[in-house]
């Protein structure tokens, strides 16, 4: 493998991560680059353009390069509706790889509009490509039901890209159990193959976290970390700070770290102003503090000052967050759903929890309030599981053992003439 291309349409790896649209796809797409032109691959990440003032090609750092590629206008568009900009996503990225006469060994669509689009170049070249979901659709219809702005089309996209793709990474087995029944995908070209974390980037911090932070020395703290959208369940996390000081008498600080800008402003996140009315509403709002979206480099800080980190969605095909909070030796209580009934070992390294049950959340939070030591203990183990097996550098590792054989195992790659012939036939419509 010496050339990859990466297609992420609406994830950029340049993006600041924490709001809506930008989270965990954005983080797994940077670090699969980095590590993968670590390993000597030269990578080129294709990502749809939403700002005027974007180059059409950043030189990221050696051997990865964002391609700014011009599709639709050139501003936010939620993912909800960036379908209709598909096709002219394929025609432009196909059209650059022929001006640049680019060849490429194999394709990492990521999400199902990036998959369309690799199942065109596959069509029209040739290529191979492996696809990871981040999410799937009829999931998130089961679980969000009228709340889900995706179009029906959604569905029978994904289950055509289950046949036509070459490999499918599964982000944890109730994700590949997901496909195969849902969709009826073939077992057989399915990897799992997780998410991670960067011990450079988070790793426990040895100077006092909490008062870099300007947080009380001796307050019990719980950490809410994310993109702030319902299916996240943070109102979960309130109500259970709130039955926390009711029925068990601790007064604890609840930090919620993301939204839309660098302040927590409830006209910019809907989902803050809600929250702090629940905060309000349970009368618990001054022991709530919403500190915005926090950049990369100030994460461990968070971790690191929590006694706990919380994360109770409805649903997660991964959840990368717990991982970085057991990077930083923090136990972690998540519910008991997708990816996080694999990273978080119950009792062992946190709890799990069911979701929606704020009353079994305060329970194990006052559990872990009263055990210090205990929670210490866990968050050892956490930090001992995540080197074990989540780091980026091992999640790239399996990666590129899957592209190997993906490319192995497909027909060859016709890219010159094919693309001479499409930019011909382009250029004569
Ligand atoms: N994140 C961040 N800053 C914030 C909030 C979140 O960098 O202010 C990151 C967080 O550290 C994690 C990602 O966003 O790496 C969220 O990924 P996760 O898999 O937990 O959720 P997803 O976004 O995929 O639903």
């Amino acid at each position: 493998m010496r050339n990859i291309a990466i297609i992420s349409e609406h994830a950029s790896p340049l993006a600041l991560v924490g709001s809506v649209d930008s989270g965990g796809q954005n983080v797994y797409v940077a670090h699969i680059a980095r590590q993968l032109a670590a390993a000597g691959v030269r990578v080129d990440i294709f990502t749809r353009r939403d700002r005027r003032t974007q180059p059409l090609v950043v030189e990221w750092f050696p051997g990865v390069r964002v391609i700014h590629v011009p599709a639709g206008p050139a501003r936010f568009v939620a993912k909800e509706s960036m379908l209709p900009h598909m096709g002219e996503f394929a025609r432009r990225m196909i059209d650059f790889i022929g001006t640049h006469a680019l060849t490429y060994d194999l394709v990492h669509a990521n999400f199902f509009m990036s998959g369309m689009v690799a199942a065109q170049l596959k069509r029209l070249l040739g290529l191979p490509f492996v696809i990871t979901f981040h999410a799937l659709g009829l999931v998130r219809r089961q679980c969000q039901g009228q709340a889900d702005g995706f179009p029906d089309q959604r569905f029978a996209i994904e289950a055509q890209l289950m046949r036509e793709a070459d490999r499918i990474i599964a982000e944890c087995p109730q994700d590949k159990e997901d496909m195969e029944r849902l969709y009826d995908a073939d077992c057989e070209r399915i990897d799992i193959v997780p998410c991670g974390f960067d011990p450079e980037e988070l790793s426990p911090v040895s100077v006092n976290a909490r008062a870099e932070l300007g947080l009380d020395a001796d307050e019990f703290i719980v950490l809410q970390l994310g993109r702030m959208v319902p299916r996240k369940g943070v109102d979960n996390v309130v109500r259970a700070l709130a039955m926390l000081k009711a029925e068990h008498g601790i007064c604890a600080r609840l930090l919620v770290v993301g939204g839309n800008t660098a302040e927590p402003d409830p006209q910019a996140t809907a989902e803050i102003g809600k929250l702090m009315q629940l905060a309000q509403k349970l009368g618990v709002s001054t022991q709530v503090q919403f500190t915005g979206q926090r950049p990369r480099s100030a994460l461990r800080y968070f971790y690191s000052a929590a006694n706990v980190f919380v994360t109770t969605p409805w649903y997660e095909p991964f959840g990368i967050t717990p991982i970085e909070a057991m990077a930083c030796s923090t136990p972690v209580i998540g519910s008991a759903v997708g990816g996080i009934k694999h990273t978080v070992v119950d009792g062992v390294t946190g709890y799990l929890v069911p979701p929606n049950q704020p009353q079994a959340l305060a329970e194990r939070l006052a559990w872990l309030c009263r055990h210090p030591r205990l929670a210490q203990r866990l968050g050892w183990a956490g930090m001992r599981r995540a080197y074990q097996h989540y780091t980026w550098r091992h999640v790239a590792a399996q990666l590129q053992q899957i592209y190997e054989e993906a490319a192995d195992s497909a027909p060859n790659y016709l890219v010159p003439s094919r693309i001479a012939d499409h930019n011909a036939m382009q250029n004569s419509l």
